[in-house]
């Protein structure tokens, strides 16, 4: 789950990461009396959950208060990668005198908590860790590095941000409440870009992206209702509602599997004979024909699809619960699409003859559905 920029920063301020104070507003007209109260300049930002806003015309500094409101209007009608723009929020405009980039995040490859800095931050990260990746640098912590930080390590690190001492000193002391802060909320990344220095010289976070662990929600209630949803895709939630794990992806074969383990072969089955996934899509371990139609539904939203394979490995899945779904389906769907499937386990003899006279296509080994479904889709 990702936090909004004004979001993060309340955690910012309660945990003593400095940055400038803020307010969230939804229209135009409360953002000119927030200007009134603070005073010019200030700065109006699109809160979306994507980055690049300042690139799209998402972040505007005004010093002139007659153009507060137009362009909080403006900012009010944009979406930024197909993201609709709802609130806006407005901070008093800080002199920047350096920029640079700091984050914490979860390491996959190293299966560890790193920091990442870099001395160029600001909007062109992205085209610097493409062009001089060797300008990102990485510090790989351990969580009881996190908890008990060696103040060495992060002054090595900060000192390749900042030529100042008292600016290293800000920076270590902001990287360990970031870290203490990562921990607390069971955040997967939390990014500062532009960490900068003002005018005075002191370092402050002035954007703020964080993101959440969804797993871990449960623990924190008061995190899990700042859930925006507005950003969040539609038919992944509809989904985890019905009982299906449901993500969306960008190929045509649209899949339909029991188990999530058995969903990421799939998927890289497909890969592996040269189609390409339209979705993960768990209809879990129970029988239920009317999840099936559920999963139907949600599979023939998306446009791209020209496939369909269906990979069922019945165990408590009952292979004949799962044909009588697909019947359900086919009779009350339009389903333009060839399907192939693969039914195996628990039933299948009485799941196979359920579906004699259909035009699904069948196939005994996952090999051979995946195949048969990269041929009918149109390798990619
Ligand atoms: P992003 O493009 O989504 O990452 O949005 P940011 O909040 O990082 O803003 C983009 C850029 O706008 C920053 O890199 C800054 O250069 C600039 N900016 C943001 N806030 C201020 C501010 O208070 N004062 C000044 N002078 N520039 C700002
Ligand atoms: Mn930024």
């Amino acid at each position: 789950m990702k936090l909004h920029e004004y979001q993060a920063k309340a955690l910012f301020r309660e945990n003593g990461i400095l940055c400038p104070p803020d307010k969230a507003v939804d229209t135009a007209e409360e953002a000119l009396q927030v200007a009134e109260e603070m005073g010019m300049p200030v700065v109006i930002k699109a809160m979306v959950h994507s980055g690049g806003r300042g690139k799209a015309g998402g972040v505007k500094v005004l010093s002139d208060i007659s153009e507060v409101k137009e362009t909080a209007e403006n900012i009010l009608q944009l979406r930024i990668q197909d993201l609709p723009v709802r609130k806006v929020m407005i901070a008093p405009a800080v002199n920047i005198e350096t920029e640079v980039y700091l984050s914490i995040l979860l390491d996959r490859s190293t299966r560890s908590v790193i920091y990442v800095g870099c001395k160029d931050g600001g909007v062109e990260i992205e085209e610097t860790a493409k062009t001089n990746p060797e300008k990102i640098l990485k510090l790989q912590c351990s969580t009881d590095q996190l908890k008990n930080p060696d103040d060495a390590r992060l002054t090595e690190f900060a000192s390749n941000l900042f030529d100042g001492e008292s600016q290293v000193q800000e920076t270590v002391e902001m990287m360990k409440k970031l870290g203490a802060l990562f921990l607390a909320t069971d955040a997967s990344m939390i990014e500062i870009n532009p960490l900068i220095t003002d005018n005075k010289g002191t370092v402050i976070a002035l954007d703020a992206k964080m993101m959440l662990d969804d797993n871990a929600l449960f623990r924190h209630p008061e995190l899990a209702e700042l859930r925006d949803m507005d950003s969040e895709d539609q038919d992944e939630l509809d989904a985890s509602e019905k009982g299906l794990a449901f993500i969306r992806l960008d190929g045509n074969v649209g899949c339909m599997v029991n188990g999530a383990g058995l969903a990421m072969a799939t998927m890289d089955t497909i890969k592996h004979f040269g189609g390409n996934p339209a979705n993960f899509l768990d209809v879990g371990g129970s029988s239920n024909p009317q999840k099936v139609v559920e999963a139907f539904k949600l599979i023939l939203k998306d446009p791209n699809i020209t496939a369909i394979l269906i990979n069922i490995f019945g165990g408590i899945t009952r292979c004949d619960d799962i044909a009588n779904g697909l019947l359900e389906s086919l009779k009350i769907l339009d389903v333009p699409v060839p399907i192939v499937i693969r039914l195996v386990g628990t039933n299948e003899e009485e799941g196979r003859a359920l579906l004699v006279g259909t035009d699904l296509i069948t196939a005994h080994t996952l090999e051979e559905g995946a195949t048969k479904v990269a041929e009918l889709g149109g390798k990619s």
